[in-house]
This record gives C-alpha cells, sequence and structure tokens, in this order.
C-alpha cells in the first residue's frame, strides 16, 4: 500500500473482492450462486448475467469445492482459526468511535490503531470478505455469524453518520484527499469496506450488507461527481485500490448502471494509456497501487466489451509475469518496480515481492485464464500459489507475511496477531480462505482441472462429482475418480504444467498411448461412467531459473517448487520482527559448478522426499520448498561460478 500517514513512510495494500454477472452460460448452469467473480444472484435470488464478452472457462462456486488433506487445507485451517479469534466488538470500535457511538472495546494495534490512518480497512473490509469466503469454502457457521454481527454493527454506524459514508475515519480524510494534502489512502479503505460488504452478501446472502454497499457507492457517486476530470486524475495520485472493481461488480449484481458508469472515474489515465499502446512506463511505479486498477480494468471489459480495457490488462499481466517477476511469482521490491523491464538481479533485498502483489496478481490471472482457457495462465498461478502463498502464513498462528524477502541469508517474517493487520495481513486472510477456488474450471461440456491439490467437487448440474486424490507436490501426479448417477458426456482437461518432464495418463488402469506437451492440456474426451478413474503421471526434475539479466544468478526449482538453502533457525523475535527482517543478512556461500549443467550441484535425498543436498561444493547445503520453511534463514538465489574459471 502506498503510503503518507502515520504509521510508516512505504507500503501497502490492496485487496479486493469479487462479484458480478455470468455469461453464456446454459440455464441449468445458472441455477445456483455461482463464483461471484463471474456470477451473480439478484437480490431475488434469480441468478443473472450481465456478462458483455464470452468466457471460455468458468471457476466453480467455492462452496462446490472442498479441500482435502495437504498444505492447502492446513493453511486455510491457520486462516480459519485467526479469522475465528478475533472478537467482533473489537472490530467494531474505531467505526463506533467515528460515529460518536460508545463503545468500551480494547482497540486492535497495527494499521487498525485508532490512530491509523488506514483503520478499518481490515475490520470492516478484509475481515468481511475473508469471513465470506471461509463460509463458503468450509461451511463455518460462526464466522458467518460473528461477520453478520459486524454488518449489523457497522450498519448502526452507518446511519449514524447519515450521509451513507462508512468508515472509522472521519470524512474529513475525503477533504485532505480533494485538497491534495497528507492523507494516507482514503479511497482504499473505502474499497476495502464496499468489497467485504459486497462479499458478505453474495456468499452469505446478507442482504443488509447489499443494502449499505448501495448506500456508500452513492456517497462515492456524489463526491467524485463533485469533481472536475483533471482534479479527479489528481486525487488519483493516492492509492485507491479496486474501487473501479467494486463499483463494476455491484452494477452486475443490481443491475443498476448507474455503479458501471461511476467506474470509470477511478481510470488512471497517466497508468492505463501507456499500456493500451502497449509500452511499459511501469518503473517507478508503486505495485500493488496499480494492480487492483487493471483487475477493474478487467472486469470493465467483461461488463463493458469494450476492447481498450482488455488491451490494457492483458498487456500489464505479459509485462509483469514475463519480465517483473520472480522465480516465486512474486513481483516488487520495496514495494515498486524500480528497473527497466528484464532487470531483476540487482532487485533482491529484504522487502522484494510483497504480498498483496501476488494475491492480486493471482485475482487478475482468474479473469484472464476465463478468457482464453490458456494453460500458460495457469502455470503464473501455479508458480505463484506454490512458491508465494503456501510458506507465507504461518501454520503455528495464522498470522501473515508481508514481504517474501529474496535476497540470500534473510529470513521469514510474520506480523503479530492483534498488532499487525497489514494490507497483507488483509489479502492473506481471504487469500487461505479461497484456495480452492481454482483448481476446477468448466464451460458446457468441458471440465478442466488446473490445480493438482487434493479436493472433491460436486457439480450437480452435471450429476457429477470428482474426487481428486493426491499428496502432490510430494507425490509426482494425481489420481482422479468419477462417481456420479448415470454415464455423462464430458471432456476432461488436465493441465500438464510447463516443467513436467514426459508424463503419462491411465483411463481405468490402461495407458493411454497419447500425451500432451507441456504448458497446454491433455483433453479426455468420452462418456464417462462412474467410477472411471483418471491416473495422471507428471515426473518433476530439477531445473534452474536464471535472472534474466545475468545468468550467474540462479534459483533452482524441483517441478512447480522453488528450492531454497536451508541455513540458521532464527528466534521468535526475529520472526516477529515486523513486516520485514532486520538486521544482519547472512553471508550464504556461492555455487560452484558447469554452467552447462546448471543442477549438477544438486542431488535429491535418498530418503527425504523434497530434499536435496549440494554435490562438490566446499560447505555442504540442504535444499528444501521455499514453502516448507518457516523459522529459518534461506537462500532462494545463488551466485553460481563456473567451474572451469
Ligand atoms: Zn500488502
Amino acid at each position: 500500500m502506498a503510503h503518507s500517514g502515520s504509521l510508516s513512510r512505504r507500503h501497502f495494500m490492496t485487496a479486493v473482492a469479487g462479484v458480478a454477472g455470468a455469461t453464456l452460460l446454459p440455464r441449468a448452469l445458472m441455477a445456483d450462486p455461482q463464483d461471484p467473480v463471474v456470477n451473480a444472484t439478484q437480490k431475488d435470488g434469480k441468478p443473472v448475467s450481465r456478462e458483455k464478452v464470452p468466457w471460455r472457462a468458468l471457476p466453480f462456486p467455492l462452496k462446490q469445492v472442498r479441500l482435502g488433506e495437504g498444505p492447502c487445507k492446513i493453511a486455510m485451517e491457520a486462516d480459519r482459526q485467526y479469522l475465528r479469534s478475533l472478537p467482533p466488538d473489537r472490530l467494531l470500535h474505531t467505526f463506533r468511535i467515528t460515529a460518536a457511538i460508545p463503545s468500551s472495546a480494547q482497540p486492535l494495534g497495527g494499521w487498525e490503531a485508532p490512530d491509523c490512518e488506514l483503520r478499518g480497512h481490515y475490520a470492516g473490509g478484509h475481515y468481511l470478505s475473508a469471513c465470506a469466503l471461509m463460509y463458503a469454502a468450509c461451511g463455518d457457521e460462526d464466522l458467518k455469524t460473528n461477520a453478520a454481527s459486524v454488518v449489523d454493527g457497522l450498519s448502526k454506524c452507518q446511519a449514524a453518520l447519515k450521509s451513507g459514508y462508512l468508515s472509522a475515519f472521519p470524512v474529513e480524510f475525503f477533504d485532505r484527499l480533494r485538497e491534495r494534502q497528507q492523507v494516507w489512502a482514503p479511497f482504499y479503505t473505502i474499497h476495502k469496506i464496499m468489497a467485504g460488504l459486497l462479499d458478505m452478501y453474495e456468499y452469505c446472502g446478507n442482504e443488509q450488507a447489499l443494502d449499505m454497499v448501495e448506500k456508500m457507492a452513492a456517497w462515492v457517486d456524489r463526491y467524485t461527481e463533485s469533481l472536475s476530470y483533471e482534479h479527479m486524475q489528481r486525487v488519483l495520485g493516492t492509492e485507491f485500490g479496486g474501487m473501479g472493481e467494486v463499483l463494476c461488480n455491484l452494477y452486475a449484481v443490481t443491475g443498476k448502471r448507474d455503479y458501471l458508469d461511476i467506474a470509470p472515474r477511478f481510470d488512471k489515465k497517466q497508468f492505463f494509456d501507456p499500456l493500451a499502446a502497449h509500452r511499459d512506463e511501469l518503473k517507478g511505479l508503486h505495485v500493488n497501487t496499480h494492480i487492483p486498477q487493471v483487475i477493474a480494468a478487467a472486469r470493465y471489459y467483461e461488463l463493458t466489451g469494450e476492447r481498450r480495457y482488455r488491451d490494457i490488462a492483458e498487456y500489464f499481466w505479459n509485462e509483469v509475469v514475463n519480465e517483473r517477476s520472480y522465480c516465486t511469482g512474486g513481483t516488487s521490491n520495496d514495494e515498486s518496480w524500480n528497473t527497466d523491464p528484464g532487470k531483476l538481479s540487482t532487485e533482491l533485498g529484504p522487502s522484494t515481492t510483497e504480498c498483496c502483489c501476488a494475491y492480486n496478481m493471482m485475482k487478475l490471472t482468474r479473469h484472464l485464464f476465463g478468457w482464453s482457457a490458456d494453460a500458460r495462465r495457469m502455470d503464473y498461478y501455479e508458480r505463484t500459489l506454490f512458491n508465494h502463498r503456501l510458506g507465507t502464513i504461518n501454520p503455528e498462528d495464522g498470522t501473515m507475511m508481508y514481504y517474501l524477502p529474496l535476497a540470500s541469508g534473510y529470513w521469514k517474517t510474520f506480523g503479530k496477531p492483534l498488532d499487525a493487520f497489514w494490507c497483507c495481513t488483509g489479502t492473506g486472510s481471504e487469500e487461505y480462505a479461497k484456495l480452492a477456488d481454482t483448481i476446477y474450471w468448466h464451460n458446457d461440456d468441458s471440465l478442466y482441472v488446473n490445480l493438482y491439490i487434493d479436493s472433491q467437487l460436486e457439480w450437480p448440474e452435471k450429476g457429477l462429482q470428482v474426487r481428486q486424490q493426491t499428496r502432490f507436490p510430494e507425490e509426482q501426479g494425481t489420481t482422479l475418480v468419477l462417481s456420479g448417477k448415470s454415464p455423462a458426456p464430458l471432456a476432461i482437461n488436465l493441465r500438464i504444467p510447463y516443467w513436467t518432464q514426459g508424463g503419462s495418463v491411465k483411463i481405468n488402469g490402461t495407458t493411454l498411448p497419447a500425451f500432451a506437451s507441456p504448458g497446454s492440456y491433455l483433453t479426455l474426451n468420452r462418456v464417462w461412467h462412474p467410477g472411471d478413474k483418471i491416473e495422471l503421471s507428471l515426473p518433476m526434475g530439477l531445473h534452474v531459473d536464471t535472472m534474466p539479466d545475468d545468468e550467474t544468478v540462479q534459483a533452482a526449482m524441483y517441478g512447480p517448487l522453488v528450492l531454497a538453502g536451508r541455513f540458521d533457525p532464527v528466534t521468535r523475535d526475529q520472526t516477529y520482527i515486523g513486516s520485514s527482517p532486520k538486521g544482519v543478512q547472512s553471508k550464504v556461500p556461492d555455487v560452484v559448478t558447469d554452467l552447462t549443467h546448471p543442477t549438477a550441484w544438486i542431488e535429491p535425498d535418498s530418503k527425504q522426499p523434497l530434499t536435496f543436498h549440494s554435490v562438490g561444493q566446499p560447505q555442504p547445503l540442504t535444499l528444501v520448498p521455499l514453502n516448507q520453511l518457516i523459522h529459518e534463514r534461506y537462500a532462494v538465489y545463488w551466485k553460481v561460478k563456473s567451474k572451469s574459471l
């Protein structure tokens, strides 16, 4: 989230929460509330589609997919327990103070502290989105109840404030914004609250929340309408999150055209114009201020069909993923893009790759994948999920990281449970509630299996269930077992990842003679019967990810996993020291190897899965997946020296 405010000088946030209409789906598939990113239900419960572009593939509603045992379930449970630990009265405290409603609750700390200009972003925003998503993902009724009580408390605050405005800080912050005086990010915070309320409606059916977000939108309309175009462009110089996106989604839910008309007031011309012209002018920009604007562009394209917005989204995604992302899928250094495209080797530090950026890029990827069903989008999604999202929540207490440092010799730091509430605490709370939302996608006659995660899919419109059994990535493949009432004709598309080294598939024990190329789909088109079993083998191998601007700086990977050298453990104080590691960076040895065989210095452990050892190095090294390290110093990128030198 970019800054200006009382707590910190650099940083920070974003988030988003979705909602919106459906597409060229047959009626049968629209019978029930769908994934709110692309499908919406009206207040009367009827499904509705306001999409203007065809979706090649659609995600299943979160409630139709359940995680099985494995690293995703562990992360989700840690998040769930953390959310359950947050008392509604404490979450409501600063909102009540702002609305002159008595509150004796103990204030929260960090970015929710009563003197923080971002207060309310988590307590009345991310928290609601996360609880709504968690309810959809696992049916936790207590969280739904707690979140509904926060909505109810917020409604009283909104009523007391009278104008439709709802925030934990006074409306005068918006005067400062208008006058271009220093203020942190008022619209950013308003976006979180609006998205949280809309998620409570979409996932939990909370109509009170929908009424509240509509009142907020009316206030936003009045505020922005009063400014000239040029004045509003200046206002957009202060981080404003996904305001355009939530307004688009509100239109998709309600059908009220006004919301869609307001959304482009948040188009930042100076940012969008170069992207539409396919020019990378991202250098110098605060990263997480801008990704949500592109998500808004994607959503606006879907609801209007205006091609310019698709161009913006696709060009941006290609530049960030191909030119400005590290081996983990993360992007940013000290929250910004500081260099020209492809210049990353000088950008490794204790504050590389803000977690919010990964969250938002994955969110954007879902839109782009929906338009194209291009397997390469999901290669990126998997890379980021397994290397930047898994492993950045502390499984012991559900706390989140802010930055995932990529300079060697640092360690992972987590926010204290009640004294952080960073932007990344917010997006993390949402992320780990929705880990099941991208495993399976579909269209009329096809199923896409995008991620290999132990899980179960219910597809009632087809009378079909799919049980995916896997210990991936420890297991190099997966097994799908179909069940249902009757034979079903269906094309099942299995993603063949970019990293696979060979591979094969069996149906009911018989190996098929054909396979598909890495970075594409293997399509199995037939009439499926209950009990049919698909066994997919995806052999992993060692490979390297080389810095685009320095081939002697390399990260080692195994299949989808970034491997990290494991070094000394850190103390509890170091773990909770702040948003990035502070203090001494351990010296990490260079690696000596034959550059023509860049993985020759690594060999797998003969007994421990996903564990590797160095070969022929002055200092013995052990490597494990980065996502498994929590309390140890590590090295991701190695300076590699040629053996012959
Ligand atoms: Zn963040």
